[in-house]
Parts: structure tokens; sequence; C-alpha cells
């Protein structure tokens, strides 16, 4: 049944003697359309996320997109309840740590960091920080983690 009314769909669509101005803007429309939405929506999208990770373990996890301030929690370095050692820094794509309650503050000496695979580290809280950049399919899940 259903082949036999395409065939019959065809052949009124074949049968037709010539293609109408509007069947040629309708098709035009199309093509431009979809080739528009392939600009659009490209089939995989690179995005990225801040990974805080505390004593080796993933303890925090952000969108680099919001800007914000979150208290990071890292090791006590003599032992003890982790405090609140870092305040972590996200704006405008950049990442970077104030408030560094190390000695050295290297952690904060080290900057900002925008780009997948860049870290910050504080070897005494034991906590590192990085970018880490993953796919995007069409569905905007994030099966697939490129940088590590
Ligand atoms: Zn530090």
């Amino acid at each position: 049944m259903a082949m036999d009314n395409r065939r019959n769909l065809f052949k009124k669509i074949s049968a037709r003697p010539l293609m109408r101005k509007n069947d040629l803007l309708v098709i035009g429309g199309v093509f431009v359309l979809s080739f528009a939405l392939s600009f659009l929506i490209p089939q995989h999208q690179t995005a990225s996320i801040v990974i805080v990770e505390v004593d080796g373990r993933e303890a925090y996890r952000f969108s680099i997109q919001k800007d914000s301030e979150y208290p990071i929690r890292g090791c006590h370095p003599v032992g003890g309840t982790n405090p609140v050692s870092h305040t972590l820094h996200i704006r405008d794509g950049q990442v970077y740590v104030e408030d560094a309650q190390c000695r050295d503050k290297l952690c904060e000496k080290m900057g900002k960091i925008d780009h997948p695979g860049q870290i910050i580290v504080c070897v005494p809280y034991k906590v590192l920080i990085r970018i880490e950049g993953y796919q995007v399919n069409e569905n905007g899940a994030s099966p697939d983690a490129v940088t590590r």
C-alpha cells in the first residue's frame, strides 16, 4: 500500500510539465536554510568546563560560561578538616584563584587560564584546577572528553 502511494506521488510529480516558479523558490529556500543551519549547529561543537581536584579526586565542576566566585576547600596542610583555602574566580571565560592560604601563593601567581589543558596547582593544599574541553553532540550531551 505504502509503495503504491509513493509511486502515485512520484507519477504526480513527474507528470508536471514544468517546474513552477514557486517550486524553485521553495527548493531554493530549503537549500539556503539547510546551508545556514549547518553553520549555526555544527556537528561537533567544543565546550569547556572547569574541574577542581582536591587530593587527586574531582571535588568541584563549574561552568566556565557563568561568571562567579566559588570557595574551594583544599586539603589542610597539616591534617584536620579541609579549610576554605582558595576562592576560584570565573570571569569572561578566564579562571584564576585569589585569597590563597598557602605561604608562597604560587597558585595565585599562575594567573589566569582559559584554554583546555591549562592548569592551576596549589601544592600545599593539594588543589588542582584545570579546564577540560569536550565535544558537544547534537543532543547537547558531553560524552567524550577531549582533553585530560
Ligand atoms: Zn597555593
